[in-house]
């Protein structure tokens, strides 16, 4: 119990989610004590199920989806089933911790087996590393499918969640809650998106008022540009949420998309650790910021390949009223959203992910043709866009020339360039074949 009322916030609590790789085998859980020992503060921990020990791994969710599909498919779990305790009972026997865990083991292998649900079985590896890591760090042990609450319509319940969430923990002094599930009305469990871990260890922040949420995993933070595309880009000291989206958005992620909102309601920060390199200070999420590093301006590089363009022209377009939205309600009729409208005057093209017109692009020229009568429509694909992001533009001069000078110097054509009024951003699209040395020219020219 906590003894005295004070505010939370005073009492400058920690919340800190381990993800799978820290907490794969029992090593990493010693690992993950020491860090949680070294600061009191820290008061709340969320751990996710064990992942990959070594490349080529099993998972523990990846196990226990794999058990639900047998048994609906008629099948025997039993040799999959195993697995998953010997993972457990490794840990157990390694860390020497006083728990028997097999009565779990056979309650949760027969409502495996009867039906539970899909979400009841993946939810099972958080619950069950949760059980060992209270027991193992001495804290209170809490189910969150009495306190994360998710509506009949299987959307989350944000403000009963924090409600109920709220008033439990004033309860405990310290607690484990495990990630990725929470329950329905009606008492079944059911799980966030893949890694949804994060998204607990927010709602838990949240909360408690927490002063930071500490959210460890294995890499050092959020990267400049992707490392398999820029060698040893160098790690983002601090990010506001709005850049975070812009850079996620565009395929940089570490942490799942949804996390940011329940502490960003809150203005809590984010803070990416590593739990291999504890010593290393990480990334901050923060809501605002305008202080950048001047020496590089930008925040960090992100893009995708995979984008078509639809270019359209007609004269006297511009005179035209409502063209541009017959144009975009074309597309809209075929459920796709656009992601670029850069327009000339008598020119404009809609940038579009090219997956997502795979089986409409025909019905969609068709209705442009029929709508707008334009002198000639094209559809060109192979495009990738990349954006450079950075809270730093706004002040500093000469940003989208460097981009370009970056670009053309390394003899790329640039098909299009967008820059929002909000000076977050600027994006480019060049042609797929160019993509990776263009994120190199443009990483080297802020960067070196
Ligand atoms: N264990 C779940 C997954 O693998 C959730 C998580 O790790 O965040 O997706």
């Amino acid at each position: 119990m906590i003894s005295e009322n004070r505010d939370a916030a005073e009492l400058g609590i920690k919340v800190l989610k381990f993800g799978g790789s820290s907490l794969a085998d029992a090593e990493q859980f010693r690992k993950v004590k020491s860090i949680i020992e070294s600061d009191p503060a820290r008061r709340y921990v969320v751990p996710s199920a064990p992942g990959k020990r070594f490349s080529g791994d099993d998972k523990v969710t990846d196990l226990l989806y794999e058990c639900y599909s047998i048994s609906v498919s008629g099948g025997e779990i039993d040799s999959a089933f195993e697995k998953i305790i010997e993972r457990y009972n490794d840990i157990v026997a390694s860390l020497g911790v006083d728990l028997d865990l097999s009565d779990e083991y056979v309650h949760i292998k027969w409502s495996i087996m009867h039906h539970a649900g899909r979400d009841y079985a993946a939810s099972r590896g958080e619950y069950l590393n949760g059980k060992i890591l209270a027991a193992f760090i001495g804290y209170d042990f809490i189910d969150p499918a009495a306190f994360i609450k998710f509506r009949d319509d299987g959307v989350f319940d944000a403000e009963m969640t924090n409600t109920l969430l709220s008033a439990e923990l004033k309860h405990h002094e310290r607690a484990v809650i495990p990630g990725f599930y929470g329950s329905m009305p009606n008492g079944t469990i059911k799980t966030f998106s893949r890694g949804g871990s994060d998204i607990t260890g927010s709602i838990v922040a949240r909360a408690v008022v927490a002063e930071i949420y500490e959210n460890w995993t294995d890499v050092d933070g959020f990267l400049m540009a992707d490392p398999r595309i820029v060698p040893h880009p160098k790690v983002i000291e601090t990010i506001t949420y709005r850049e975070l989206r812009e850079l996620s958005y565009m395929g940089a992620g570490v942490l799942h998309e949804d996390a940011t909102f329940p502490v960003r309601l809150a203005g809590i920060p984010i803070n990416i650790r590593n739990t291999n390199n504890p010593d290393a200070r990480g990334t901050m999420i923060v809501p605002i910021t305008d202080k950048y590093d001047p020496k590089t301006v930008i925040t960090g590089i992100a893009g995708k390949k995979g984008f078509s363009v639809i270019a359209i022209e007609k004269d006297m377009m511009n005179s035209e009223t409502g063209f541009g939205r017959k144009v975009l309600e074309a597309i809209e009729k075929e459920g796709v959203s656009f992601e670029h409208l850069p327009s000339g005057i008598d020119t404009m093209s809609v940038i579009l992910n090219t997956a997502e017109i795979a089986e409409s692009r025909e019905r969609i020229i068709n209705r442009i043709c029929s709508t707008v009568e334009p002198d000639t429509v094209a559809v060109e694909d192979g495009l990738a866009i990349i954006a450079v992001v950075g809270r730093g533009m706004i002040k500093a001069k000469g940003t989208a020339f460097k981009v370009l000078k970056a670009v053309s110097e390394a003899d790329i054509n640039i098909k299009m360039i967008d820059q929002g009024s909000s000076e977050l951003n600027i994006i480019i699209a060049v042609d797929e074949n160019d993509f990776n040395r263009a994120l190199v020219a443009i990483y080297n020219e802020f960067v070196g």
